[in-house]
């Protein structure tokens, strides 16, 4: 294990640092969250947190079955407020018992491409690996019901990568540290996509192959 162990708000601490250095969000624009294991709960981070300046009080600990502030072991709820898309995060856990974390970000290569009217395509392995496929939930209003609702009905065929059209990326995984692999290739898949556009090579960029995309539906022992 390296990664950062124990305390998931320490686990999303790092993914907030690392991804505003990697330029996948700015100021207190996008929001993270995990599920408190074996509790109807999560952590999510606080309305108005930038994600690089993250501490343990930064989280809010919101019940999934209801949006209710949580009770987390014997310690009171902090009345720390959740962030405006927190239907979003209790939607998709509601809709995915095997997610334990969800990450959200407005990254631009992305974004840029979504405006474009082009999808990302899956060129190498690890892209394959990691993302498997990315799908595009049209616009709607940031932080609503609707976009919560159709978000959770386009993941809850197993899709871990969206793009959330004019607005951001959501990713989600089993666990922390699988959705920051997934938020980072994401990002990493739309800038090799974006060269090829700028190069005027789209039409000819080759995707993985399928032999590969074969294997990794025949075996999750395949490893990238
Ligand atoms: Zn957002």
């Amino acid at each position: 294990m390296n990664y950062v162990p124990g305390d998931l708000r320490d686990q999303l601490a790092h993914v907030g640092y690392d991804v505003v250095q990697a330029g996948l969000v700015c100021g207190s624009g996008g929001n993270l969250s995990a599920r408190i294991p074996d509790e109807d709960a999560c952590w999510v981070t606080a309305s108005g947190a930038w994600l690089d300046r993250l501490s343990r009080t930064s989280f809010a600990p919101v019940r999934i079955s209801d949006g209710a502030p949580a009770t987390v072991g014997t310690l009171p709820a902090p009345r720390t407020a959740p962030t405006s898309e927190i239907a979003l995060h209790l939607a998709l856990y509601r809709a995915r018992p095997d997610v334990n974390a969800v990450v959200h970000l407005h990254p631009q290569t992305a974004l840029l491409l979504d405006a474009l009217g082009e999808h990302i395509r899956i060129v190498t392995t690890d892209h394959a690996f990691y993302l498997k496929r990315v799908s595009t939930v049209p616009f709607r209003l940031p932080g609503s019901a609707e976009v919560a609702a159709l978000t959770a009905a386009m993941a809850a065929d197993g899709t871990d990568c969206l793009v959330l059209s004019q607005h951001g990326c959501v990713v989600m995984a089993d666990s922390v540290e699988l959705a920051h692999k997934r938020a980072r290739n994401l990002e990493e898949a739309a800038a090799l996509t974006y060269r090829a556009l700028a190069l005027g090579r789209l039409d000819s960029l080759r995707e993985v192959p399928e032999e590969f995309l074969d294997r990794l539906h025949d075996s999750s022992a395949v490893t990238a």
